[in-house]
């Protein structure tokens, strides 16, 4: 069995959470799965808090996706799995597989936001890499993600 505090993470934000505690931004360990040598680790990487009218956009989402999709690609190659967008529009789920580490996964998002600043344009946005490659907006993912950088110091504060 995995030590989750000796990942990084508060063992009490692992799971299931009341959505009116919630912080954001923020990092937190939802779930984690052994089978055979490999460990699969679920993160929410939550911007904005649940249910206080401070949605994402569906535009904003789609462009801090694919930069997060190029980035964590970049970061962790032999360890990252997947991005999925929160259907209620406040954050994203990441998957890792063998890598579960918060100050990992926080350091590589910490580059990927960083280098987001100095973008030209959103990654993967023509028309044969994405399913709606109009919906992108360069200067709108670069302000959520400067507003996700401000508050690094708090990102594994959860609750
Ligand atoms: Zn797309």
């Amino acid at each position: 069995m995995t030590d989750v505090e000796e990942l990084g993470w508060n063992p009490k934000t692992v799971g299931e959470l009341d959505h009116r505690l919630l912080r954001a931004p923020t990092l937190k360990l939802r779930s984690l799965k052994s089978g055979g040598s490999d460990t699969i680790y679920c993160v929410d990487l939550r911007i904005r808090r649940p249910n206080a009218d401070q949605y994402l956009s569906a535009t904003e989402l789609h462009s801090v996706e694919h930069f997060l999709l190029e980035g964590f690609q970049r970061n962790l190659p032999d360890n990252f799995v997947s991005v999925g967008i929160m259907g209620c529009r406040t954050g994203f789920y990441l998957v890792f597989s063998n890598e579960g580490r918060a100050a990992s996964i926080s350091s590589a998002l910490e580059d990927i936001l960083t280098r987001m600043q100095n973008a030209r344009a959103v990654p993967y946005a023509r028309i044969d890499q994405c399913g709606d490659y109009r919906n992108h907006n360069l200067a709108l993912a670069q302000e959520v993600a400067r507003e996700v950088l401000k508050s690094k110091a708090t990102w594994l504060d959860a609750v």
